[in-house]
Protein backbone atom coordinates (compact mmCIF):
# COMPACT_ATOMS: atom_id res chain seq x y z
CA UNK A 1 0.00 0.00 0.00
CA UNK A 2 1.18 3.63 -0.87
CA UNK A 3 2.46 5.12 2.44
CA UNK A 4 -0.25 8.01 3.20
CA UNK A 5 -0.33 10.92 5.72
CA UNK A 6 -2.30 11.16 8.71
CA UNK A 7 -4.84 13.58 8.33
CA UNK A 8 -4.92 13.77 12.52
CA UNK A 9 -0.60 14.30 12.97
CA UNK A 10 0.39 14.54 9.80
CA UNK A 11 2.47 11.65 10.17
CA UNK A 12 3.69 9.59 6.84
CA UNK A 13 2.14 5.62 7.65
CA UNK A 14 2.76 2.89 6.01
CA UNK A 15 -0.39 1.32 6.88
CA UNK A 16 -2.82 4.43 6.19
CA UNK A 17 -6.65 3.78 7.32
CA UNK A 18 -8.88 5.44 4.91
CA UNK A 19 -11.16 7.20 7.02
CA UNK A 20 -13.43 9.37 5.34
CA UNK A 21 -13.64 10.28 1.24
CA UNK A 22 -13.83 14.10 0.05
CA UNK A 23 -15.96 14.32 -3.08
CA UNK A 24 -15.12 17.85 -4.86
CA UNK A 25 -17.72 19.04 -7.30
CA UNK A 26 -15.09 19.11 -9.96
CA UNK A 27 -12.39 16.28 -10.07
CA UNK A 28 -12.03 12.81 -8.44
CA UNK A 29 -12.09 13.94 -5.42
CA UNK A 30 -9.97 12.55 -2.84
CA UNK A 31 -9.53 10.15 0.18
CA UNK A 32 -8.34 11.59 3.83
CA UNK A 33 -6.30 8.83 5.59
CA UNK A 34 -4.98 8.11 9.31
CA UNK A 35 -2.68 6.52 10.90
CA UNK A 36 -3.38 3.07 12.65
CA UNK A 37 -3.30 5.15 16.40
CA UNK A 38 -5.81 7.67 14.69
CA UNK A 39 -7.86 5.50 12.80
CA UNK A 40 -9.67 4.78 15.56
CA UNK A 41 -10.63 8.22 16.83
CA UNK A 42 -12.67 9.52 14.54
CA UNK A 43 -15.83 9.17 12.33
CA UNK A 44 -15.58 6.49 10.08
CA UNK A 45 -18.77 5.33 9.67
CA UNK A 46 -18.75 6.06 5.71
CA UNK A 47 -16.41 3.97 5.10
CA UNK A 48 -17.15 -0.11 5.49
CA UNK A 49 -14.24 -1.02 7.44
CA UNK A 50 -15.26 2.06 9.76
CA UNK A 51 -18.83 0.35 9.92
CA UNK A 52 -17.25 -2.60 10.63
CA UNK A 53 -14.69 -0.78 13.61
CA UNK A 54 -17.95 0.87 14.56
CA UNK A 55 -20.21 -1.73 14.87
CA UNK A 56 -17.65 -3.90 16.78
CA UNK A 57 -16.82 -0.92 19.39
CA UNK A 58 -20.45 -0.56 20.02
CA UNK A 59 -21.50 -4.36 20.62
CA UNK A 60 -18.51 -4.63 23.08
CA UNK A 61 -19.34 -1.64 24.99
CA UNK A 62 -23.12 -2.54 24.99
ZN1 LIG B 1 -2.11 10.10 13.21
Amino acid sequence: MTPQYCHKCGTLTDSPVLVDEVHAASGPGRNIYACPAHAARVPAALTPAGALADALRRGRSG
